[in-house]
């Protein structure tokens, strides 16, 4: 039937992707996105085949930090062909399916789950160095799911602001992972400087263990530049923000 042929499918496909690595936070809007499309863009530039999953299925932003907003995942030979913003970068996004980008996303949980199942068996990736999930606020079931969809899951990347009361939400990712067995590569402190001050991202890492990977400045060329669909860190390398972008990049 149906989902045995898509668990089938799904088992097909996953042999092809290397590494897979998640990026989560306790929260929406910390930049969880920025961080996960630009590492993204950095390693695709170095060479690699680089997969990004937005499974963010309510809020997909992707499309409009890549610059691809309205554009559509066609059906090839093989499979749903993910969108191609540059050279070995692969983007799949609900929003590669919205008539409108106005349109809301209201799924009940164990639908996003069955959406996600037939897409990542429907979707021809190719052959990847490295699959980056850009994962839903929160840390609840939708981690526990991935981790279960993808069989294999090689680690996490925690992405917090820098104020204290940040701190309880990047401890409780970190404990969220810990709970369902995947490695914590580290944490990213982000918006950091004089608005939201500096050091939690830092706080979260000594205090639990995992290494610390950067921080990264809350910076007006980040904002500028993905808002007009531009990976900060690759089109502006030497910019404070674009600099601290890459550099999570190389860490990872
Ligand atoms: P999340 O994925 O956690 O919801 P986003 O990556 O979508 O967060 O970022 C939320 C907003 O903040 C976006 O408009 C993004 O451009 C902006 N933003 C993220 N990080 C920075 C930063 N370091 N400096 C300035 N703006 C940022």
């Amino acid at each position: 039937d149906q989902e045995r042929h898509s668990i089938w499918l799904l088992d097909r496909r996953l042999k092809e992707i290397g590494r897979r690595v998640l990026v989560l936070s306790n929260k929406g809007g910390v930049g969880k996105s920025t961080v996960t499309y630009n590492v993204a863009a950095t390693l695709a530039m170095r060479g690699l085949q680089v997969g990004v999953l937005d499974a963010d299925l309510s809020g997909p932003t992707l499309p409009l930090l890549a610059g691809v907003e309205g554009a559509r995942m066609r059906a090839g030979e093989g499979g749903l062909v993910p969108v191609e913003p540059a050279a070995g970068l692969r983007l799949v996004s609900s929003g590669f399916f919205l008539q409108d980008q106005d349109d809301p996303i209201m799924w009940r949980d164990a639908y996003k789950f069955e959406f996600l199942t037939r897409l990542l068996a429907d979707v021809a990736w190719g052959r990847l160095d490295l699959l980056l999930v850009d994962m839903p606020p929160g840390t609840g079931g939708e981690l526990i799911g991935l981790n279960e969809l993808l069989g294999r899951v090689d680690g996490a990347v925690v992405v917090t602001t820098p104020q204290r009361a940040a701190l309880a939400d990047g401890r409780k990712a970190i404990a969220a992972c810990r709970e369902a067995g995947i490695p914590v590569i580290g944490v990213v402190e982000n918006m950091s400087g004089r608005l939201f001050g500096s050091g939690g991202g830092e706080l979260v890492a000594g205090s639990t263990g995992v290494p610390f990977l950067g921080r990264i400045p809350l910076d007006e060329t980040i904002a500028a530049l993905s808002d007009a669909g531009v990976a900060p860190a690759v089109a502006e390398p030497f910019s404070s923000g674009g600099r601290a972008l890459a550099e999570v990049g190389r860490r990872l």
